[in-house]
């Protein structure tokens, strides 16, 4: 027994010695990976819920390591939270989405109304510059504000409720859409929810997913739309894979869908001949 003890115990620090290397190693390779280029958005689909029409693109970022290939966000970003990377990276992200969108509004005039979507991490909201980054980001691309909606979750929000609060309300004045994202896995009190400026509320694909299997589920997404409409705001659902779950949200009032059954995030490319498309 006590040797097993011992062996679990050698695997055990093993595991973590390598999991402490990789990670300094992805952080050493992330101060990089923007003078480097290594950073891609792929853009997923938003749609009208009755129509399926194509309403807005949510900006997601890929990392194209040189020796690991593609990493995932959810192995760098929260890398990049702790170490402050992500206020560069994100500007980036803010930058290049809101180039992108203002080059396909030109190319596809017929798609005039559609908007952008990228993702605000906690750093970035308590950044004492974002609001003068974004003015110059949309002086820079010439996209109208009301084309850029930004998410951010509920936590950072209830966590530093004063600058967040301030921040939100001067963005919405610039005519930019706000949308609080994973609605429903976080903390938030409904009366400061209440006071905040959002224009759309984005359900967990939790809620979503677990709701054809758990019919309590199916009533917690039910609820989050009636609080959503209440409280003024339009609702997406995420993580839509199956015709089932469209059908269900819809019928409850559920205005936008996105998920795999409508279409994966894909890189610009792909956006264009989905664009061009639509004519
Ligand atoms: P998120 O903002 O909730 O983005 C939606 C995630 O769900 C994306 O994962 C998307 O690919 C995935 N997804 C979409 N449809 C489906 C579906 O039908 N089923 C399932 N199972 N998944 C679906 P992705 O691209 O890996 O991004 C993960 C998270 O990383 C994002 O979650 C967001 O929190 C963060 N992230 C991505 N890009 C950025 C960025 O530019 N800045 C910041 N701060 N965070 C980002
Ligand atoms: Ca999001
Ligand atoms: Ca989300
Ligand atoms: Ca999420």
């Amino acid at each position: 027994a006590k040797q097993a003890g011992k062996g679990c115990y050698e695997v055990f620090d093993t595991t973590m010695h390598l999991q402490t290397v990789t990670r300094l190693q992805l952080d050493t390779d992330l101060r990089h990976a923007i003078e480097r280029q290594e950073f891609e958005l792929y853009y997923q689909p938003i749609c009208d819920a009755q129509t399926r029409e194509l309403v807005g693109l949510e900006a997601l970022v890929r990392w194209r390591h040189p020796s690991q290939g593609m990493i995932p966000p959810s192995r760098f970003i929260p890398i990049a939270e702790e170490t402050g990377l992500i206020v560069r990276i994100g500007q980036w992200v803010l930058e290049q989405a809101c180039k992108q969108l203002a080059e396909w509004r030109s190319q596809f005039p017929h798609m005039a109304h559609l908007t952008v979507s990228v993702n605000l991490s906690s750093r970035q909201l308590l950044q004492v510059n974002l609001l003068e980054q974004i003015h110059q980001i949309l002086d820079r691309t010439g996209l109208p504000p009301d084309c850029l909606n930004l998410e951010v979750t509920e936590n950072p929000v209830m966590q530093d409720i004063k600058i967040a609060g301030a921040k939100l309300r001067h963005l919405r004045n610039m005519g930019i859409q706000l949308s609080i994202d994973d609605f429903g896995t976080g903390y938030s009190s409904l009366s400061y929810l209440q006071r905040l400026p959002f224009s759309t509320l984005k359900i967990d694909r939790m809620f979503v997913q677990q709701a054809t299997h758990q019919m309590e589920s199916w009533d917690i997404a039910k609820t989050i739309i009636l609080l959503g409409h209440r409280l003024g705001m339009t609702v997406v659902a995420e993580g839509v894979e199956t015709e089932e779950q469209a059908r269900l949200l819809q019928n409850l009032g559920c205005e936008y869908l996105q998920g795999f059954l409508l279409a994966d995030p894909m890189n610009s490319g792909a956006i264009a001949d989905l664009l061009r498309l639509s004519l």
